[in-house]
């Protein structure tokens, strides 16, 4: 696989770039020269050092319109997207799921997503091979669906779904848009019992935002190998 050795001169948003999964994201790419967009939902949140905070819940399209035109309206470029804000509330079947944990969880892990490509696509289609990287969950697998927490189970399986859709409609325009399942990770959603570090789950993420045009899109990875849907 061709990569890019750094990413100076590059531009990236990160979302859900406080704590976790997303935050070593940001400061990976911001390691490799890229300008790192990382995003936090109060101003008193840190982001990573050497990282750009901008203001953004994913749940609010004023919010994305914001960014879209104030920030990357001004920079006039984008490189690489990571949708990786996300909530997980785990629990039983679909017949207690409470209401409102499904409206919440779809309205973070899948319609965020979905509007900030909406409104960012024009960027990244402005680069030779703009990147989209969704940072997905093994829970979403259609192929192995398990049971349990449908609500994130089914954004995850619809994030996955919009990845193979940016890929369908786009990558003939060069667009690189992957699905990526981090594992199960130390973080405040993954619990301390999980297998592995921050830095282990941020790898195979950051390795997919070094994709160079051409580069392999529309597939769902784990440890830099591709899995089932
Ligand atoms: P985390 O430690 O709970 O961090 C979640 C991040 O998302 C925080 O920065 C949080 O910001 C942000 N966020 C939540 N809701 C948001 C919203 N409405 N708008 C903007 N940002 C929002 O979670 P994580 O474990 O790093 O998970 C990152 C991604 O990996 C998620 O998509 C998750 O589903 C996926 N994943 C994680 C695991 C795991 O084992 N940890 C496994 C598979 C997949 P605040 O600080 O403002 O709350």
């Amino acid at each position: 696989m061709e990569l890019y050795d750094d990413l100076a001169g590059q531009v990236a948003l990160v979302t859900g770039a406080t704590r976790g999964i997303g935050a070593q994201i940001a400061q990976n790419l911001n390691e490799l020269g890229a300008t790192v967009y990382a995003s936090a939902r109060s101003v008193d949140d840190d982001v990573p050092d050497g990282c750009e905070k901008v203001l953004l819940d994913v749940t609010q399209e004023g919010d994305i319109e914001a960014i879209a035109d104030g920030v990357f309206g001004e920079v006039g470029r984008l490189d690489v997207l990571v949708n990786n804000a996300g909530i997980g509330e785990f629990g039983d079947d679909i017949v207690a799921e409470p209401t409102d944990r499904i409206n919440r969880t779809l309205a973070t892990n899948l319609r965020g997503p979905m509007l900030l490509c909406k409104h960012l696509v024009p960027l990244l289609l402005q680069q030779e091979a703009g990147r989209v990287v969704n940072v997905s969950s093994g829970m979403g697998q259609v192929s192995d669906m398990g049971d349990g927490s449908p609500a994130y189970r089914i954004s995850k399986a619809g994030l996955n779904g919009l990845t193979a859709y940016l890929h369908g409609e786009y990558n003939d325009h060069g667009l690189i848009a992957n699905s990526v399942c981090p594992g199960w990770v130390r973080t405040d959603m993954g619990g301390e019992e999980a297998d592995r570090s921050v830095k282990k789950g941020a790898e195979t993420p950051t390795w997919l935002c070094r994709f160079r045009p051409g580069g392999e899109s529309g597939k769902f990875w784990r440890d830099r190998e591709v899995i089932d849907w």
